[in-house]
């Protein structure tokens, strides 16, 4: 067995705490050496202020996971490839496309992961197995949210490069182009918060062949939350719900592993380290770019968090 992957974490807050700590913690093939954050801290590890505290620090890393807000992560992440290590991202990897080309130009004999933690949800790969050879005739997706509940606090995800309700809303992007091979914005309508720079809400039509799928993102849902994927076919009907960890077919309930999404890309990510190779998908980002460039733009309420 090889030695494990001595890790850095960086940008220790709500998902570092919720997902990556317990999934680091579980796989053997990580050890987590050290935590990077400005204000946090991690127990039982060497803790440091920034990326270059670390190297400096001049302690044994082999890899880093980055889970700072996208605004910013192209530095240290290029910090990271520059002092050897193999960089993980979470999703969105970057605040813009060509930052995240910079890496992948730069990354060398480095693994870098960009990683889209709804593609591991228990039903994608079995939706995406059936999907094979049929036709989409038509699609509905349905990702509304309370902003709050899950970025208490976080003012920066309205701000410039948040992307706003495109923060989840990429996930269900991310799905669907794991699941379609082709797909594109036809148009984009855009609300933004009056004071804000990302928008609270988007009503996008993609396009897949001749079939369009229609998107509702919306961060300001207080009552019964929906992450929804329905696709109309030549031979039937696709549905995947609570952002990919159920799928049915036909109304017909399917029967799924126990996969946990976090698990998985750091299993991934232990798979491309010991292959010498990187797993970096931008079409996501590439979507969410094109909304915001053909988007209508109207302003909405205020909101605070
Ligand atoms: P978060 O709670 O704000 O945590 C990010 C941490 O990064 C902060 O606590 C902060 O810790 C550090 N940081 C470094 N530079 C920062 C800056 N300029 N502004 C704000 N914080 C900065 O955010 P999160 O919810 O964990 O989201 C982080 C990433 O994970 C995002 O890309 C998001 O899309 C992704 N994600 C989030 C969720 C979720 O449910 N929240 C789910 C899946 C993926 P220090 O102050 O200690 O530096």
């Amino acid at each position: 067995m090889n030695a494990p992957i001595r890790l850095a974490l960086i940008g220790i807050g709500k998902i570092a705490r919720d997902q990556h700590l317990p999934a680091i913690g579980a796989d053997p093939a990580f050890e987590l050496v050290a935590a990077v954050s400005r204000n946090a801290s991690v127990e039982g590890v060497a803790n440091f202020p920034d990326i270059a505290a670390l190297i400096a620090s001049g302690l044994a890393v082999d890899a880093v996971s980055i889970c700072t807000p996208p605004v910013g992560r192209h530095r240290i992440a290029a910090a990271a490839l520059a002092a050897g290590w193999h960089v993980m991202l979470e999703k969105p990897p970057g605040a813009t496309l060509a930052e995240v080309r910079a890496l992948q130009a730069g990354a060398g004999g480095r693994s870098l992961f960009a990683s889209w933690h709804s593609r591991a949800a228990a039903g994608v790969a079995p939706a995406r197995a059936w999907l094979a050879g049929r036709q989409v005739r038509s699609g509905r997706i349905v990702w509304r949210e309370d902003l709050r509940k899950w970025h208490p606090g976080q003012a920066w995800i309205l701000g410039p490069g948040g992307l706003g309700v495109f923060d989840p809303g990429i996930n269900a992007l991310s799905i669907l182009t794991e699941l379609l091979t082709s797909l594109r914005v036809d148009r984009a309508r855009l609300s933004f918060p009056v004071g804000r720079d990302s928008p609270i809400a988007a009503e996008v039509m993609l396009a897949t062949g001749e079939a369009m799928l229609e998107a509702d993102f919306d961060f300001r849902e207080t009552g019964a939350e929906t992450w929804r994927i329905e696709l109309d076919t030549d031979a039937g009907r696709l549905v995947l719900e609570d952002g990919g960890a159920r799928c049915s077919i036909d109304g017909e309930a399917q029967p799924l592993s126990a996969a946990a999404e976090y698990p998985a890309l750091y299993r991934h990510f232990a798979g491309l380290v010991a292959a010498g190779a990187s797993d970096v998908d931008l079409r996501p980002l590439e979507l969410v770019a094109d909304a915001f460039m053909i988007g209508e733009r109207r302003e909405t309420a205020a909101f605070d968090f």
